[in-house]
């Protein structure tokens, strides 16, 4: 298993914060700025893990873990998802897991919990006995 975690995010401070946090841990961050390119970038890199951001300028966050859940890149069935979203609205982490998301975190990011959530899936490669 690899270290490659994609995040799907449109918000640049959310992806500055979360690649810091994650980068000082010893994972290796890719960006994705938009629900299509997301999707793209899934399909064509090796990821081991996706972050994904619930509202984003194109497709919205469900949409993209159903494409992902549904890929002819049979491995992106199985490819852990944490949903992120700022609404804390009922029924948001009912939706997220529905469309196929493993976990739901929300908004603001607290880079504790995102390195507990992360780890559950993909031990921290500076943690590596
Ligand atoms: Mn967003």
């Amino acid at each position: 298993m690899g270290n490659n975690i994609l995040y799907i995010e449109d918000n640049p401070d959310n992806m500055m914060l979360v690649k810091r946090a994650l980068e000082a841990r010893g994972y290796i961050l890719i960006e994705a700025m938009t629900g299509l390119k997301g999707v793209d970038t899934a399909e064509n890199h090796e990821v081991d893990l996706i972050l994904l951001d619930i509202n984003l300028p194109d497709i919205d966050g469900y949409e993209v873990a159903r494409r992902l859940r549904a890929s002819a890149k049979k491995a992106l069935a199985y490819t852990p998802i944490i949903a992120i979203t700022a609404n804390a609205l009922k029924g948001d982490a009912e939706k997220a897991l529905s469309a196929g998301c493993d976990v739901y975190m929300s908004k603001p990011i607290n880079i504790r919990e995102l390195w507990a959530r992360v780890e559950a899936f993909v031990p921290a490669p500076d943690q590596k006995a």
